[in-house]
């Protein structure tokens, strides 16, 4: 144990005397500031500029309140500008944009069914209420989300892309908040990690910022709200807490996620005290490139593609749950697959067409000549691709995968090489329907919020596709909006809150269970 000098205590002693002057008048610091630390104010901080960060911080700026954001990356966004499928949204207006009725039931159930059962009903119910208004606040902001797609097999929900050209709908959502926060003159500061939430009287008091240069400043707050995205991209933690099955998965040395995305706000709210759990629910994704490591939505497999091994044949249900395909994929010879794909798919979908994976591609003018370009059995192939076709003219399978949407005969013929990757980490800090931090004793941490990836209770086993956007952004707003009605109280409500949610009464029964795990 360091033990100070009399000499340093007096030292300390000026050092504390200096921070105290920088705050407003009348305000106690107690706040111990090192030397050099410069001490800055705001009425909230935010944590990490993804969609659920970004949103936090507009959602407070609509309320009057002085908001700053941190980034620890060069760049603002993390995983959020590589959402390349889609945002789900229900409700009226999505009902309206969609062109046909769903089922915020159905959809209910696919969440719970998806997550194993391990789902917070009370933040799946907030959730469903409040996309709905989520994408009418996105698109009021500019974000282009108007071009429905197919949702995994039988959804009676739905998936929005975006109708701008060469962009995706994660760049198209972190576009249209960070236009909205310019417009609103928030900071956001990159390069800039939080390294310590400060706490005083077990209330939160700011947040300790380190510098790339190894120095640090101090913001003053009393509410943070933490949205630093999941633990996928630290691999040591991601190997931790991998369940007995995933252990040995040669996807734990990859990830889809951003760089930044290393589990910060999970120790950084810990250390506050906040409860985490579920930290073994990894996520995995089946068809990332197995060269680059960009990742195929799972919308090119619901329109048709298909996975075979390397001796040219299918070897599951494309469309099950993503857990069950990788862990098929994970037995095959060397842990690699190739995804089928024909010029149909390859045109409905944009993002193949960019140079990095037309790289990636093997193609062929004939099956046979697609099957000698992956080493393949040229006749196994072609009987793979027979089977697949009797299959859609019955419409079930074999693996019994009921939507076939192309018969993979429009030339050229496409075979990406994939393999599968860890695509997000459903634990996280324990919050509430209001993002409202717990700690151990079920009790809210005064003054700490968490929205987005960092998050746990809402996804269980595996997140349904279109679900990581549309939570990042209502429980980002939730968090911002009730981060600065504690921070400001004398504030009024703003008109965005007053929006009237997705027009459904959901009276669902909060013992729904999946009926299968
Ligand atoms: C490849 C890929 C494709 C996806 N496709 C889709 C899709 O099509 N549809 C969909 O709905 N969802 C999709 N998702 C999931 C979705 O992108 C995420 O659920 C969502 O973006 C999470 O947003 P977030 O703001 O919580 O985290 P992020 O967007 O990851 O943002 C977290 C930010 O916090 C920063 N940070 C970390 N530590 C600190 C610190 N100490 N201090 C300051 N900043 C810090 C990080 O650098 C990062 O910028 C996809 C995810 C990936 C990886």
């Amino acid at each position: 144990m360091r033990i100070f000098s009399g000499l340093r205590v007096i030292l300390f002693g000026v050092l504390c005397a200096a921070a105290t002057l920088v705050a407003r008048a009348g305000e106690t610091v107690y706040l111990v500031a090192r030397a050099g630390e410069t001490v800055y104010h705001s009425d909230v901080v935010v944590l990490g500029s993804g969609a659920a960060g970004l949103s936090a911080a507009v959602a407070a700026a609509e309320t009057g309140a002085k908001v700053m954001v941190l980034e620890k990356m060069p760049v603002v966004g993390g995983s959020s500008v590589f959402a390349a499928d889609y945002v789900t949204a229900i409700g009226k207006r999505a009902e309206a944009v969609a062109g046909k009725e769903l089922s915020v039931e159905s959809l209910y159930k696919e969440i719970v069914r998806s997550g194993g059962g391990r789902n917070d009903p009370e933040l799946i119910e907030k959730l469903l209420l409040m996309t709905d208004d989520a994408y009418e606040w996105l698109t009021s902001m500019g974000a282009s989300l108007a071009r429905p797609v197919p949702v995994r097999e039988g959804g009676e929900w739905a998936g929005f892309r975006t109708d701008t050209k060469g962009t995706t709908v994660g760049v198209e959502v972190v576009k249209a908040l960070l236009r909205s926060a310019e417009d609103r003159r928030i900071p956001i500061e990159t390069l800039a990690p939080a390294s310590e939430i400060l706490m005083e009287k077990g209330a939160v008091a700011g947040v300790r910022v380190t510098d790339m240069r190894g120095g640090t400043f101090i913001i003053r707050s009393p509410a943070v709200v933490i949205a630093t995205g999941s633990y996928a991209a630290n691999p040591d933690m991601v190997r931790m807490h991998a369940g007995k099955e995933s252990r040995q998965y040669t996807a734990l040395n990859f990830t889809t996620n951003a760089p930044g995305c290393t589990g910060d706000g999970l120790i950084l709210g810990h250390m506050a005290g906040a409860a985490v759990r579920d930290l073994e629910l990894l996520e995995f994704h089946p068809t990332t490139i197995a060269t680059t490591g960009d990742i195929i939505p799972s919308s090119v497999r619901s329109r048709g593609a298909i996975l075979v091994n390397q001796q040219g044949k299918r070897f599951v249900n494309e469309l099950d749950k993503r857990r069950a395909v990788v862990a098929e994929t994970e037995k095959q010879p060397g842990h690699v697959a190739w995804l089928i794909a024909d010029e149909k798919i390859v045109e409905q979908e944009s993002l193949l067409q960019e140079s990095s994976y037309q790289l990636a591609a093997v193609t062929g003018a004939t099956e046979e000549e697609l099957a000698r370009r992956m080493r393949v059995d040229p006749e196994t192939f072609k009987e793979t691709l027979r089977t697949y076709r009797e299959g859609l003219l019955k419409g079930k399978d074999a693996f019994g995968r009921r939507t076939m949407e192309s018969d993979l005969s429009a030339v050229p013929l496409y075979a990406f090489p994939v393999r599968s990757a860890v695509h997000g980490t459903s634990g996280g800090l324990v919050a509430d329907e209001h993002a409202h931090v717990q700690n151990e004793e079920g009790k809210p941490i005064p003054g700490l919020y968490a929205a987005g990836d960092v998050m746990s209770g809402l996804n269980g086993l595996e997140r349904v596709s279109g679900m990581g956007i549309a939570a990042a952004v209502v429980f980002g707003r939730e968090a911002g909006y009730c981060a600065s009605r504690f921070a400001r109280p004398d504030l009024p409500v703003p008109e965005s809150r007053r929006m009237i949610p997705s027009g459904y009464t959901l009276r669902l029964d909060p013992r729904c269970r999946p009926d299968e795990p």
